[in-house]
């Protein structure tokens, strides 16, 4: 093995032979190996099993979100992680203020990465590519679709269901009503999380833990 996750397990882990670890790959398996041999950027592991935990929610749920600044981007990534998102694409929207490059969206994934080490999931949550609202409107979503706004028309117990779902919070300028218009003709829910304004990362973990809490009932 070799590349940043072979100099995680030799530099940071320090691990040495004898050691087990264990190994995934994003297939939903998981994979207990022992080391055999540790240098400095490679490490060599002796796979001796596969096992299939069930750590994924019951259905797809994908969030969608303007990326909010800095560390706070890093902290939505690694909680929806943590809560079981499916997937997430960031938004451009009308009063979006950050645009990120193909390098941010690596890093988004290394966070994505990181947090599935570290809460034992082993599908990644896959982070798409940037997308304009109305291209996110148009594109291939599951038939539930969940718009967070603010002061709105239907409270969120009305809308948390075991389905497959999408959801989109707008940026902290909020969506424009034109772009609120645009979903609402394509069958999304508006859908109120309370009298408090929220910030974007707030609102998508927020709904995100609602829904995912769906997979506790019968
Ligand atoms: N300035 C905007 C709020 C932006 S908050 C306004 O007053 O309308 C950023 C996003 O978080 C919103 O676009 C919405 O998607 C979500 N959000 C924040 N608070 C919310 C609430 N109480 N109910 C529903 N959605 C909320």
């Amino acid at each position: 093995m070799e590349g940043p996750e072979a100099h995680h397990l030799a530099m940071v882990c320090r691990v040495r032979p004898g050691d087990v670890v264990c190994l995934f790959n994003g297939d939903g398996r998981q994979y207990p190996a022992q080391v055999v041999a540790v240098a400095r950027k490679h490490v060599v592991l002796d796979v001796r099993g596969v096992e299939t935990p069930a750590r994924e929610l019951g259905f797809r749920l994908e969030v969608a979100a303007p990326l909010p600044r800095g560390d706070r981007a890093q902290f939505l990534l690694e909680k929806l992680t943590e809560l079981g998102a499916t997937a997430f694409t960031p938004l451009q929207t009308s009063h979006s203020v950050v645009r990120p490059r193909d390098t941010k969206l690596e890093k988004l994934e290394r966070h994505v990465i990181e947090a599935s080490k570290q809460c034992g999931r082993n599908v990644l949550l896959q982070v798409r590519t940037l997308l304009a609202w109305s291209d996110f409107l148009q594109s291939d979503l599951p038939p539930r679709r969940l718009l967070a706004h603010p002061r709105t028309e239907t409270p969120w117990r009305e809308a948390v269901s075991k389905e497959d779902v999408v959801v989109a919070v707008g940026p902290e300028g909020g969506f424009t009503e034109d772009e609120v218009a645009e979903a609402h003709g394509g069958g999304w829910a508006l859908v109120d999380l309370g009298p408090r304004i929220l910030r974007v990362e707030t609102a998508a973990i927020y709904l995100t833990a609602l829904l995912a809490q769906q997979q506790e009932k019968d």
